[in-house]
């Protein structure tokens, strides 16, 4: 059996609703912004509960959006953690503020206890991240900003449609950013993002702010830069938006079918997953999981057809751009690099069927039983 990573070939097998709206748009020729651009953030910002959604090229501007419209930048510094994507610290830099990196729990998500030791004079911002699509502890993180007089800005890039008690991840701060990358829960054919906020003023910089800070045609009122979204993808964004939900659905069914499968090789410690809280969905992004001799483990998983992937073998903390511009506690990093050298990122997308789950599960149960 053969196990592919990559669903995108089957996920745009079918093109021909997204034709039929292209060839629309092709006739208007609303090229920037415009009418589809505009529909898809209403309909994003309903699907959310939230008052303003704002698109824009992809999530990493989306995150630099939020961090300007909220005057972060030299001088700042903004708690984050050190197992994400590189955007996460990257955007922090790129307005010159300085990202300080916080240990993981065993969830994968930021060690909210962590979090106070690393505070400071100059810390402005929490910036936490839905890891793996996954939720981090909202209510504690939303509770030391509070008190600590600090925003709370949130990396949804992988969260589009989780919930914690019914609420979307992406409502919790002040501004979030998500990404649609092609392999976010809502994907697009290539790049986009959105920011949201309930918060009039800042969607209205920001949505000036991504176009040139024009007001209309011959105006600007500030100097912005241009962060647009594609109408072509705003197109795709929303036809996929219309089946997130049974995405979702698949794949986190799958996704319990492989902890079920894995639970024994869990209780005899050859593998450690994520507890999952009863009132948080996740959008099932990655399914990660320690697995005890994981490079072995791997090697074994691609003789039999099985792709893998390692999110990541280095946290932020361990890359070489770290040295500059960056602050954290060596000392203070155990369980991310404890995991590091662990982590696997199975299949679980919506197009596996229960028979190869299945044979994912046997085929680890195989690995360990054969070490035996
Ligand atoms: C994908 C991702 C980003 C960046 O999004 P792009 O659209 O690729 O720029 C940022 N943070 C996290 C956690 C991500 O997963």
């Amino acid at each position: 059996m053969k196990i592919k990573y990559n669903y995108l070939p089957e996920e745009f097998c079918n093109t021909e609703e997204i034709f039929y709206k292209w060839r629309e748009l092709i006739k208007s020729s609303d090229y920037t912004l415009g009418k589809y651009v505009y529909d898809f953030e209403r309909k994003f910002a309903n699907y959310s509960g939230v008052k303003h959604c704002i698109s824009t090229n992809n999530g990493t501007d989306a995150l630099i959006l939020a961090l300007k419209c909220l005057n972060i930048g030299v001088g700042d510094e903004v708690i984050t953690v050190t197992n994400s994507f590189y955007a996460t610290a990257g955007a922090i830099v790129a307005v010159g503020a300085t990202p300080v990196l916080i240990d993981t729990d065993n969830r994968f998500q930021i060690n909210v206890e962590k979090i106070k030791k690393h505070l400071s004079s100059k810390t402005k911002a929490i910036l936490p991240v839905h890891w793996a699509g996954a939720s981090p502890d909202m209510a504690n993180i939303r509770k030391i900003c509070n008190d600590e007089n600090l925003l709370l800005i949130e990396d949804a890039c992988m969260g589009i449609g989780a919930t914690i008690s019914g609420q979307s991840a992406g409502t919790f701060g002040d501004i979030s950013a998500f990404s649609m990358h092609p392999l976010k829960s809502l994907n697009v054919m290539g790049d986009g993002g959105m920011i949201t906020t309930n918060n009039d003023e800042y969607a209205f910089w920001m949505s000036k702010y991504r176009n040139h800070g024009m007001v209309n045609r011959d105006s600007i009122e500030f100097w912005g830069v241009n962060m647009r979204l594609q109408p072509l993808q705003a197109i795709v964004a929303s036809i996929g938006l219309d089946k997130l939900e049974d995405v979702l659905k698949k794949r986190r069914s799958n996704a319990k079918q492989l902890d079920d499968a894995l639970s024994n090789l869990t209780v005899s410690g050859h593998v450690e997953l994520p507890r999952r809280i009863d009132n948080h969905k996740e959008t099932c992004a990655l399914y990660l999981g320690l697995f005890k001799n994981r490079d072995q483990l791997r090697l074994f998983l691609e003789e039999k057809g099985i792709e893998t992937k390692i999110h990541y073998p280095k946290p932020l903390h361990k890359q070489k751009a770290a040295n500059k511009n960056c602050k954290f506690d060596k000392k203070d990093m155990v369980n991310s690099e404890y995991q590091a050298n662990r982590l696997l990122t199975i299949p679980v997308h919506q197009f596996l069927s229960q028979r190869e789950i299945k044979y994912i599960s046997d085929t680890i149960t195989m690995f360990y039983d054969k070490k035996n």
